[in-house]
């Protein structure tokens, strides 16, 4: 008879799939069934990738750029990214401190792969994005989360790190703009992190997937500009999934000490051996084209943004914080907690996040994936008329709870 636990390994045991790529994959079973689903659940545009974007990774195929690239990825690609983080960031980097993956989740499981010891901790603010504690844990490592505050907005808080640190501590995860809250973390307390952070000598793991979407003015607050020395142990996690609308394409990127990227190179050598070359074609042109496409991106995402808060924000017992990057609202709803519907008591986040599916089609991902039960997220990477329809469905589900 099967047992899971004779067959299985006990690192994969100790983790659940994606609930992300779950509850979307639901959503899209459940419309393709003909139930009329509003699906806000995975994050990803809703534009098309650019057409010389697909041209390029089209071109590539036609020219036989089909086989086998560097583990590390095309030079060109990485040459590309170093003049990106020069020119935007004022940041020194050569190829050789650059790794292309298969889009940036599988950057950062590679970074946690080629650094964690069995028991390393790695200090995870929470709300969380859901794919990092299983990351670190399948490269044996101790996820240790550590709360932030609504009331704060969900900005970092150098006190809570430093009461969540112990000697185990090896790294720190920093993901701003953050995937669910949409959080900037704050220049001031990024100083005392970074200041934290060095004299510790915690590595410092970046995910700046967002960073192109941002609501504020200039560019997104970043710890290495709050202490350049930190270069030494930091690595940058990004890729062109969100800014060019690719997810699909499955490319990221990853910089930082070179012996840390050599070991990932490494690991990718005896994994994937490379990620698509067709892709890395087509990312080089996104990286190296015109640069509008994110601006016009953020700009399709204001709008929706300010309505999803605006609307939220009306509905008796509910609080939102206005996101300042990313396109996810992360509204609190635990004061309909204890409610219920037809005897069925909404317990926490995912018995509310199931009664929308079930009662208003609208598919949403609780907060209890991300660390934080209280929440819900919604994204709105999807059409204004979706967010009108889904909000007017929601307020409905949520008067009917007794
Ligand atoms: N980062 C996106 C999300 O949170 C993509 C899905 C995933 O890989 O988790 O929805």
């Amino acid at each position: 008879m099967f047992s899971e636990k004779f067959l299985l390994a006990d690192r994969v045991l100790q983790v659940a799939p994606s609930p992300t790529l779950a509850v979307n994959a639901k959503a899209k079973a459940l419309r393709a069934a003909g139930a009329d689903i509003l699906n806000f659940s995975v994050g990803e545009p809703d534009l098309p990738t650019p057409a010389h974007v697909c041209a390029a990774g089209k071109k590539a195929i036609d020219d036989g750029r089909t086989r086998y690239t560097p583990a590390a990825g095309i030079v060109e690609l990485r040459e590309a990214v170093c003049a990106k983080l020069r020119g935007e960031q004022g940041w020194e980097y050569t190829p050789d401190d650059v790794q292309i993956s298969c889009g940036g989740k599988h950057g950062l499981y590679n970074i946690f792969q080629a650094v964690l010891n069995s028991g390393d901790e790695v200090l995870i603010p929470a709300p969380y994005w859901v794919s990092y504690p299983p990351m670190v844990q399948l490269a044996g490592g101790t996820p240790v989360i550590v709360p932030l505050k609504q009331e704060n907005r969900f900005d970092i808080e150098p006190a809570a790190l430093a009461r969540h640190a112990t000697t185990k501590t090896k790294a720190i995860i920093l993901n701003s703009p953050s995937n669910p809250t949409g959080a900037v973390y704050s220049q001031a307390a990024l100083a005392e992190v970074a200041k934290m952070a060095y004299e510790e000598g915690w590595l410092v793991v970046t995910d700046d997937m967002y960073e192109e979407l941002f609501y504020g003015e200039g560019r997104v607050p970043h710890i290495l500009h709050a202490d350049s020395r930190l270069k030494e142990q930091t690595v940058l996690s990004n890729g062109v999934s969100k800014s060019f609308a690719m997810t699909g394409w499955r490319i990221g990127y990853s910089v930082g000490p070179r012996e840390i990227i050599r070991a990932m190179n490494k690991i990718q050598s005896q994994s994937t051996s490379n990620p698509a070359a067709p892709s890395q074609y087509a990312a080089l042109a996104a990286l190296t084209g015109p640069q509008d496409f994110p601006r016009q991106l953020r700009d399709a995402f204001i709008p929706r943004r300010a309505y999803f808060v605006e609307a939220l924000e009306s509905i008796d017992g509910v609080s939102c914080v206005a996101p300042m990057g990313a396109f996810y609202v992360f509204p609190n709803f635990s004061s309909y907690y204890g409610k219920s519907y037809n005897d069925k008591v909404i317990d926490g986040s995912v018995a509310l996040a199931d009664y929308f599916l079930s009662e208003a089609q609208v598919a949403s991902v609780p907060g209890a994936a991300f660390g934080a039960d209280a929440f819900i997220r919604f994204s709105f990477a999807t059409s204004m008329a979706t967010i009108e329809q889904g909000m007017g469905r929601i307020k409905q589900a949520l008067a009917a709870l007794r």
